[in-house]
């Protein structure tokens, strides 16, 4: 990354954490990028670099005494290459699935990209229970209100955080 970030969607680039040391309680502590632009975008707060350096308080003691950095995924090339390949993938696979599951109650969704992405998150994930649970919920009969696909994939999403995986703050 050349230069400071713009936004917090920058550090995406670098699979980047945040770094908060505090002066007031000397404690140092990583935040989670995804979680806190999830919390940020909720209680509808600036995602600007320069606001998050100035109003994110220490995660232990609560003051606003602490410094705020950017630590890449990793410092080798090659492993952040290739843990950002894989973040990249997870995602992109969630975002199939979620056009999938918005279509879902008029279109038939049974098609070659989502058979695709649910093969893309098995690894990610503990077993096939959730994404067979995705193909059958996303194939129910046409033309009723709500399809349990979203929900499903909710349910994907959050297994995916619980296994530390970075799943973007859109999807949370
Ligand atoms: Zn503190």
């Amino acid at each position: 990354m050349v230069g400071p970030p713009k936004t917090l969607y920058d550090l995406r680039k670098v699979e980047a954490a945040l770094r908060v040391t505090c002066r007031a309680c000397g404690g140092v502590k990583l935040v989670d990028r995804e979680a806190l632009i999830a919390d940020r975008r909720f209680s509808r707060r600036s995602l600007e670099w320069p606001a998050v350096l100035s109003d994110l308080p220490c995660p232990i003691c609560s003051s606003a005494d602490v410094k705020v950095a950017g630590v890449p995924f990793a410092e080798d090339a090659k492993e952040l290459r290739e843990y950002r390949a894989r973040a990249l993938l997870m995602n992109l696979a969630l975002t199939v699935l979620n056009d999938a599951a918005r279509r879902a109650t008029e279109d038939d969704v049974h098609t070659a990209a989502v058979r695709l992405a649910l093969r893309a998150l098995r690894p990610f994930l503990a077993d096939r229970d959730l994404l067979m649970k995705f193909w059958e919920e996303s194939g129910a009969p046409k033309g009723r209100a709500y399809n349990h696909a979203h929900l499903v994939h909710r349910w994907i999403v959050s297994a995916l955080v619980s296994r530390g995986h970075p799943v973007w703050a859109e999807f949370r």
